[in-house]
């Protein structure tokens, strides 16, 4: 939505969105295209195949030295054994763009079809992708995706697109894109991005998640923001409430920078609390724990006062590269977040759960789908790809001998898929028992309750594993039918729907009945507007990003189990999701009212 502001002299306007990510920024806009590009194709006459010639190759002279670039700045920033996958694949780019077959059929075909450079580069690039396609052999047919990726660059260089402009963004600035996928948003520097803008996106899909895990202020589902802001605009983003200030006017400016202050301190007052236990003053006690991302954000969320990692999505170990991580990268990587942990503080490794919006390049996981949310993703894939989820698993295992982990299954629908998914982890065990390489036999397998079916069933489901985690996020998505990373329906997207409430009622007597843990790993559990409810459910743990840990805690700390459980039954009570959240908020801002409350 967009109301302009006709008060001050420049054009100012505001754009509303979803609050992604909390925090004020201001600064500059910086547009970024992340879109596919659609090159315009031209016949030529002979006198210009001299002049296509010459800017193809200048092209990929100039697509080249970027790479090189990039290449030796990744190299002297990251330094370990991850950054040796990284120059594999950028040689392996670089020895592209001398190929014959990419460089010489593409002048060939400027020459013989007469054609400019851009069409002639699109026609070679898809007979040799469609040439990696037939390959029988695995790793062959995945580089087709190089293929396209060296292609893209070089095509970015002709219609001097700003393809890597991630890597050009200077200081201080705010992105504005249509959209971000998970796998970008990873890539944001928070030391350069003050905040970022997308047109597209919910409030639970990833690529809000990684913003709230880099700390770095976001609104989402703008749907216009890139039609109404221009590159260089002045601009301040309000990630609490949703909300940009294009350009705004001295006393907007005024009023945002003095809000910026006040939630700074606010956060740097919380933070104080971050060695006490989450402790209702009637002495119930919810372990708060950290979701991670990365092994990088393992010291962030122990320094904003997790106990353990309830969640670390593995998945993204597979994004922003081409080939898979093979067991050793598994071994080293979990190895490094149990170790980075307070001793005797478990980590609970996620098996990775690719699909819907985290796809990774390696061709083994394409899908097309027109439904992804609802295809091969998480558990699914992992049977689909066994031999990718062993080397998953026997990493996971390994690393088991140096500290305390858990393995969390994702997207388990029904008993069979847990049972084959079992069937495999116990294979992997005897495997390594046999190869005498040490593990914790008694390592503690649990399942994500996020499938509606899993929330049925779940008291088959709770005596055949070692812990609940309900994953909220999507399990709000298919109770409800609402896709997580649609700005259009966000608005029906409601944690505090009768049914989702009913649903949680049911799995957490399940879980007390087979007395195992459970615990909220989905976004809701980091949302300080739903504390008390949750409290009032009797979880044994919230699992959030580093960021809303001191928040929670203060709630926790402030409050009765008492009042929370009679708030839950009041809630239970109502008919409709509207009457429930009206409640809650009412009641959460009679209790709290100088707390920066998110607008969901
Ligand atoms: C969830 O679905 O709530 C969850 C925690 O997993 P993800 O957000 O990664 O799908
Ligand atoms: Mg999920």
């Amino acid at each position: 939505m967009i109301m302009a502001d006709n008060n001050t002299q420049t054009l100012s306007c505001v754009v509303s969105g979803i609050g992604a990510s909390p925090g004020i920024a201001i600064g500059r806009a910086f547009l970024l295209d992340r879109g596919k590009l659609k090159p315009r194709g031209e016949k030529i006459s002979s006198d210009q195949v001299a002049f296509e010639t010459e800017r193809f190759l200048e092209a990929v002279t100039d697509a080249r030295l970027e790479l090189e670039d990039i290449k030796a700045k990744t190299l002297k920033s990251k330094g370990n054994e991850v950054s040796e996958q990284h120059n594999y694949i950028f040689d392996v780019h670089l020895l592209m763009m001398k190929d014959k077959m990419l460089i010489d059929d593409t002048l060939l075909l400027i020459k013989e079809k007469k054609i400019n450079a851009e069409w002639a580069l699109n026609l070679n690039c898809e007979k040799i992708v469609n040439f990696f396609k037939q390959m029988q052999d695995s790793y062959l047919r995945e580089r087709q995706s190089d293929v396209a990726h060296v292609s893209e660059r070089i095509l970015r260089h002709l219609t001097k697109s700003d393809y890597d402009s991630i890597d050009k963004i200077s200081r201080g600035v705010i992105v504005v894109a249509h959209d971000l996928s998970p796998a970008d948003t990873l890539q944001l520097n928070p030391q350069k991005v003050n905040a970022f803008v997308i047109d597209l996106g919910g409030r639970t899909s990833h690529t809000a998640i990684v913003a709230r895990s880099l700390e770095i202020p976001a609104v989402v589902g703008t749907e216009y923001a890139t039609e109404k802001i221009n590159g260089g605009d002045r601009l301040v983003v309000d990630g609490i409430e949703g909300k940009i200030i294009v350009n705004p006017g001295r006393e907007q400016l005024a009023a945002y920078q003095e809000k910026k202050k006040q939630y700074n301190s606010f956060q740097a007052h919380l933070i104080l609390n971050r060695d006490l236990p989450a402790e209702t003053t009637d002495g119930f006690r919810v372990a708060l724990a950290g979701n991670i991302e990365t092994p990088e954000e393992t010291e962030s969320v122990i320094s904003h006062g997790a106990s353990n990692v309830g969640l670390y999505r593995t998945e993204f170990l597979y994004l922003n590269r081409q080939t898979l991580p093979s067991e050793e990268e598994h071994f080293l990587t979990y190895k490094k977040v149990t170790e980075s942990l307070p001793q005797g503080s478990a980590t609970t490794i996620r098996t990775f759960d690719l699909g819907a919006d985290k796809i990774a390049e390696s061709e083994r996981f394409h899908e097309d789908s027109v439904n992804p949310a609802l295809g091969l993703r998480g558990v699914r894939l992992c049977l689909n790809h066994q031999e990718i989820f062993v080397t998953q698993l026997r990493g996971i295992l390994k690393a088991s001998h140096y500290g305390k982990l858990k393995i969390m299954l994702p997207m388990i629908s029904g008993l069979q898929e847990l049972r084959r998914a079992r069937k495999i982890i116990e294979d992997t065990k005897l495997e390594l028992e046999r190869e005498g390489v040490p593990f914790d036999s008694e390592i503690p397998v649990g399942i994500m309750i996020e499938v509606p079916s899993a929330a049925v069933i779940s008291d088959q489901l709770a005596p055949e594993v070692d812990f609940f985690s309900i994953g909220t996020n999507d399990l709000i998505q298919y109770t409800l039918a609402i896709d997580r990373s649609n700005e259009h329906v966000s608005y029906l997207y409601e944690p505090l729907h009768p049914a989702i409430l009913r649903l949680l009622n049911q799995i957490i007597s399940s879980a007390r009945q087979a007395e195992i843990t459970v615990s909220i790993c989905g976004e809701m559990a980091g949302e300080p507007l739903y504390t008390l409810v949750l409290l009032g459910l009797g979880l044994d743990k919230l699992s959030m990003n580093a960021i809303s840990i001191p928040h929670i805690k203060q709630i926790v700390r402030q409050s009765t189990f008492v009042e929370a459980r009679e708030m839950l039954q009041e809630a239970l009570k109502m008919d409709t999701a509207v009457e429930v959240e009206a409640y809650v908020a009412k009641e959460m801002n009679k209790r709290f009212p100088e707390t920066f409350l998110m607008k969901i």
